[in-house]
């Protein structure tokens, strides 16, 4: 039903049209779509996306939160032009912009004493987890309902799911297969835990305790919106983890240089012995790390017996924006106090305009990172918006976005609600969405 699309984007139905005959579904990934279809979006500067019909969007997708400088951000954009005057794309052998980008990387991330690059998540948690099972000669990876830590057949187990009707009981979940084609013998090595739930967590971990290669985590539970760690949750992955033997992979992919400049490891004081980032370390250069324990890190070949090596590994092109990002990110430590008061300006204010319209609605944000739940008190767990997100409260979800979308603000198709703020936003951006945001729920205030 095209009809409903609210805002005038022609020529992104006709491209629709067009990619749907030579892309599945007309999208590059399942994340892409729109109901009905998706807009096709032309550029992006700043804080702003603009679609092919020229509308101008607010954004709050932010490239899936890769863009934390804004788009297009000066420094980014001189150092790959330099970079592209000067040495050129990539030539898949060393250069010296790796080893400074090592060497930042190490100043900056508490765990980090080595580091490597690859080109996506999904590549570094596969090549952690890899790692893991090398060091300890052990198999099974324990993960966290709802945490996503890429598509590798590993890992991509129990993440946007019915967790209710397939994930198996709250205390001992089963993993669930989030793809047809998942090699089924991966199954056997998963085990699911979920997240705060630190007594079935102490219990699974010590019924596998000699076979546990891994514990892999996101430290702030961001696929799921925005859900936090509780007091001791995190503590108890790292003590379980030194009593077993088995290696703790932080998964940092959004929370990495987003929430601080060394991560969630850095806000929260939990130092894990690996750690993968992506998506901000070059504000959207596609660059994957893995960082850790030297000790660890010195079995990746050529050091060790495990296997590592890719073609795009230490792209030229994507190093000299990661190394640009991480100096702009040192000199710049204002910019987290910046991020997390516009964070915090549009949560209380969302509350506030929830609370005035009596929106059943939970607003939850942490730094740069903002989230809202329909129909759902401040989650804790997966299953709690699981509940909700993809049944009753998918129809004002999407009412939600269409309204802003008709505003000018740009907020990702998803189950939920969730937007990553920018150094590009401002004040004014913020009291936009807000206002916004008032005007809808009191239009949908339930009577
Ligand atoms: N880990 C986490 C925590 C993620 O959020 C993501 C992507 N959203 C990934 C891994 C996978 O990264 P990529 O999409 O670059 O493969």
């Amino acid at each position: 039903d095209y009809s409903s699309w609210p805002v005038r984007s022609v020529r992104s139905r006709e491209l629709y049209d067009r990619a749907r005959s030579v892309v599945p579904g007309g999208v590059v990934g399942q994340g892409r779509i729109y109901d009905p279809y998706p807009l096709y979006i032309d550029r992006a500067d700043g804080a702003h996306v603009w679609d092919v019909d020229g509308n101008r969007y607010l954004d709050f997708h932010s490239a899936f939160g890769a863009v934390l400088l804004g788009h297009n951000h000066e420094r980014i954009r001189t150092a790959m032009e330099t970079c592209l005057r000067e040495r050129g794309v990539t030539f898949a052998a060393a250069h010296p912009l790796e080893a400074e980008l090592a060497e930042r990387i190490v100043e900056m991330v508490p765990c980090a004493e080595m580091a490597v690059f690859s080109c996506t998540g999904s590549e570094a948690t596969l090549h952690a987890l890899r790692l893991a099972r090398a060091v300890t000669g052990r198999q099974k990876v324990l993960k966290f309902e709802g945490n996503y830590h890429g598509w590798n057949e590993h890992l991509n187990w129990s993440v946007h799911f019915d967790a209710e009707n397939e994930g198996g009981p709250a205390e001992r979940p089963v993993p669930y297969a989030e793809s047809a084609g998942v090699a089924q013998s991966a199954r056997e090595n998963v085990l699911v835990v979920q997240y705060n739930d630190t007594e079935s967590l102490t219990r699974i971990v010590e019924e596998h305790r000699d076979e546990l290669a891994a514990v892999i985590v996101e430290p702030m539970f961001f696929n799921a919106g925005v859900v936090l760690a509780e007091p001791g949750f995190l503590e108890q992955c790292r003590a379980l983890c030194d009593a077993v033997g088995a290696i703790l992979i932080f998964d940092e992919v959004i929370t990495g240089f987003r929430v601080a400049p060394g991560g969630a490891q850095q806000a929260l004081g939990v130092v894990p012995d690996l750690v993968t980032m992506g998506k901000a370390v070059a504000n959207g250069m596609p660059i994957s790390v893995l960082a850790g324990r030297r000790d660890l890190l010195e079995n990746l070949s050529p050091t060790g017996p495990t296997f590592f090596s890719g073609t795009f590994y230490g792209h030229t092109l994507s190093v000299a924006a990661a190394v640009a990002c991480t100096q702009f990110l040192s000199e710049t430590p204002e910019l987290y106090d910046q991020l997390d008061a516009l964070g915090r300006r549009l949560r209380d204010g969302l509350r506030e305009a929830a609370a005035e319209g009596d929106a059943q609605v939970s607003v939850e944000s942490y730094g740069s990172v903002w989230s809202m739940h329909f129909g759902a008190s401040s989650p804790r767990t997966y299953r709690d918006i699981s509940k909700t997100a993809k049944t009753k409260n998918a129809g004002v979800q999407r009412d939600y976005q269409r309204w802003m979308l008709e505003r000018g603000v740009y907020i990702h198709p998803h189950y939920m609600i969730r937007g990553y703020l920018t150094a590009a936003h401002n004040a004014d951006h913020i009291d936009h969405v807000i206002e916004s945001s008032r005007s809808f729920f009191a239009a949908h205030r339930s009577d």
